[in-house]
C-alpha cells in the first residue's frame, strides 16, 4: 500500500476528511521521507519541522469538519526559496541573502496559511532563479530523484525534486522563462505557469518582473487545479495582478476533448530537439485526437527570436531588480573603509558567476547607445512574438509542444551558458507573451521522464487543465515513481 507521503492532495483529502488519518500522521510521513532521502536529493535549503508539527497540532484541534472546508487543509508543501516567509530564512540560493530573514510574508504564504496547508520548508533553486538545472545555487546542487547523477531542472529544481521524491505533497515555484515547466518535465510532474497577472507576486523576490509568475508543481493535474484554486486571484499589492474572476478549476477536469482545436507550432520541433522526445510528443498528439481533439500544424514565425529577446529583456530587468543588493539595505555586506569599495566588494563577493554575467549583460543592453539597438528592439520583437500567438489563437483553443528539448542531463554536462539557455526554447516564448502553460508527463526515455507542454490564451488555465487532465487520465505516466529506496539507505 502507498505511504501517506506518496499520495496526492485529493487522495489525502478523502483520508483526512473521513478522519482515517490526521494532519500529524501525514506530516510525519513526509518528515520521515525527508530524513531518509534528502541527504542525497538535497531539495531543501531550510526545513521547519517544529513549526510544521505545531501547525499540524493546531489544525487537529480545529477538528476535521472545519478542516474539510479547505481543500489543502493539513497538506504539507514546500516553497521555492525566493518567496518571502516572515521570520524564516529566504535566501534565493545566493550568498547575498544567505542570512536574510524577511519581515513579512509573501501573498502565497498568506493564502496557503489561510487554506490551512502546512509549510515544511524552503526549496533550493538556481541563484536568483537564473538557470535551468539548480546548479547555479550558491549552496549546493539538487539531484533528480529519477537519477541522482542528474539535474532536476531549474530554476525551481528543489521544489520539483521535493515533490518527485515524495518529500512533500506539492510545492510552489516561479517561472520567468521555464522555471516551473522544465523541472516538471525533468522530474515527471505537472507544472503550471499561470497567465501573467493571475497569481500575486507580492513577496516574490523577482528575477524579471515582467516575465515572472508563480505556480504549482504537483503529482497530477487534479492537484494542480486544487492548488491554483487557492493561489489565483487579484492582489492590489502586485501592480500587475489582474482582477479576473477565479473559476473553480476542478470544474474543468473532464475526460472529453470533443471538438477542441489544437495547433501544433512547427517551429517548436527545432533542430535541437531530441528525436525521441519528438516521437513521444507525436504519440501524445495521436492520443489527443483519439480523445476528440483536432490537431493541425500552425506556424509561429518569430519563434527563433524568442531566446535572444528573452535574454535581453530578462537580464535588463535583473540588472535593475538586483541593484538593491548594495550591502546597505539588507543582505551581505563586505567590510571596507569607504562606500565605493564596500559596494564593489559586496557585489563581487556575494553574487555567483551566472548572476554577474546577467547583470553585466542587462546593464549593457540598457546603457545609452545600446538601449535602442538591443533593449528597445527586443521589446518590439516581443510584440511580434505575442502577435504570432494572437493569430494562432484566432484559430485554435490551445497549442501543444514539447516542454524541454531532451531529458534531464548529468551535472556539469552543460558547461557553456548557451547550451543551458537553449533548454528554454519552447518555454520562454510564453513568458514573453504572458500566456499560461502547463507541462505534464508524456513518457520516458531510458527511465527519465519527458514533458508535454500545453499553451493557452490569457486566463484559459481551465482549458489547459481540461486537455491535460483528459490526456493524463488516458495514460499511466503520472502513476510512475522514481525508485529512490535503493539509492538512499
Ligand atoms: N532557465 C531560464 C533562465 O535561466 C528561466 C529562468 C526562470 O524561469 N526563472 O533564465
Amino acid at each position: 500500500m502507498a505511504k501517506l507521503n506518496q499520495l496526492t492532495i485529493h487522495a489525502l483529502r478523502d483520508l483526512l476528511d473521513s478522519g482515517q488519518v490526521s494532519p500529524t500522521e501525514v506530516l510525519d510521513a513526509c518528515l520521515k521521507r525527508i530524513e531518509q532521502v534528502d541527504p542525497q536529493v538535497k531539495a531543501f535549503i531550510t526545513l521547519i519541522p517544529e513549526a510544521a508539527r505545531a501547525r499540524a497540532k493546531q489544525l487537529e484541534d480545529l477538528g476535521k469538519d472545519k478542516l474539510a472546508t479547505h481543500s489543502l487543509a493539513g497538506i504539507p508543501f514546500a516553497l521555492k526559496d525566493n518567496l518571502c516567509t516572515k521570520g524564516i530564512l529566504t535566501t534565493c540560493a545566493s550568498r547575498m541573502l544567505a542570512n536574510f530573514i524577511p519581515p513579512y510574508d509573501s501573498a502565497m504564504v498568506e493564502k496557503l496559511e489561510a487554506a490551512c496547508a502546512i509549510t515544511i520548508g524552503k526549496a533550493n533553486l538556481d541563484e536568483f532563479s537564473m538557470g535551468s538545472s539548480t546548479e547555479t545555487s550558491s549552496f549546493f546542487p539538487t539531484a533528480n530523484p529519477w537519477d541522482l547523477e542528474r539535474v532536476p531542472g531549474g530554476s525551481s529544481g528543489g521544489s520539483a525534486a521535493a515533490v518527485a521524491a515524495d518529500e512533500v505533497i506539492f510545492a510552489l515555484g516561479s517561472d520567468a522563462g521555464g522555471s516551473l515547466r522544465i523541472p516538471a518535465a525533468f522530474c515527471g510532474l505537472v507544472g503550471m505557469k499561470p497567465t501573467y497577472g493571475r497569481v500575486s507576486r507580492y513577496g516574490l523576490i523577482s528575477y524579471a518582473p515582467s516575465l515572472d509568475q508563480i505556480g504549482p508543481l504537483t503529482k497530477d493535474v487534479t492537484d494542480c487545479a486544487l492548488v491554483l484554486n487557492t493561489i489565483a486571484g487579484h492582489d492590489a499589492r502586485d501592480a500587475n495582478s489582474v482582477p479576473v474572476e477565479v473559476p473553480d478549476y476542478t470544474s474543468f477536469l473532464k475526460e472529453d476533448l470533443q471538438g477542441l482545436r489544437i495547433g501544433v507550432p512547427r517551429e517548436y520541433f527545432f533542430p535541437g530537439l531530441d528525436p525521441r522526445v519528438k516521437e513521444l510528443v507525436q504519440k501524445a498528439l495521436l492520443r489527443l485526437e483519439e480523445l476528440g481533439a483536432i490537431c493541425e500544424e500552425v506556424s509561429l514565425p518569430h519563434t527563433e527570436y524568442a531566446l535572444p529577446v528573452y535574454h535581453l529583456i530578462s537580464t535588463a530587468e535583473a540588472s535593475s531588480t538586483l541593484a538593491r543588493y548594495d550591502g546597505v539595505n539588507y543582505g551581505y555586506r563586505a567590510a571596507a573603509d569607504d562606500l565605493d569599495t564596500m559596494l564593489q566588494k559586496t557585489r563581487t563577493e556575494a553574487f555567483g558567476p551566472e548572476v554577474k554575467r546577467r547583470i553585466i549583460l542587462g546593464t549593457y543592453a540598457l546603457s545609452s547607445g545600446c538601449y535602442d539597438a538591443y533593449y528597445l528592439k527586443a521589446q518590439k520583437v516581443r510584440t511580434l512574438i505575442k502577435q504570432d500567438f494572437d493569430q494562432a489563437f484566432a484559430q485554435y483553443d490551445l497549442l501543444v509542444s514539447p516542454t524541454a528539448p531532451g531529458v534531464a542531463f548529468s551535472f556539469g554536462e552543460k558547461e557553456d551558458p548557451l547550451s543551458m539557455y537553449l533548454l528554454d526554447f519552447c518555454t520562454n516564448p510564453l513568458n514573453l507573451a504572458g500566456l499560461p502553460g502547463i507541462s505534464i508527463p508524456c513518457g520516458f526515455i531510458q527511465k527519465m521522464p519527458v514533458g508535454l507542454q500545453f499553451i493557452g490564451r490569457p486566463f484559459s488555465e481551465g482549458t489547459l487543465l481540461q486537455a491535460a487532465y483528459a490526456y493524463e487520465q488516458s495514460t499511466e505516466w503520472h502513476r510512475q515513481k522514481p525508485d529512490l529506496d535503493n539509492d538512499c539507505i
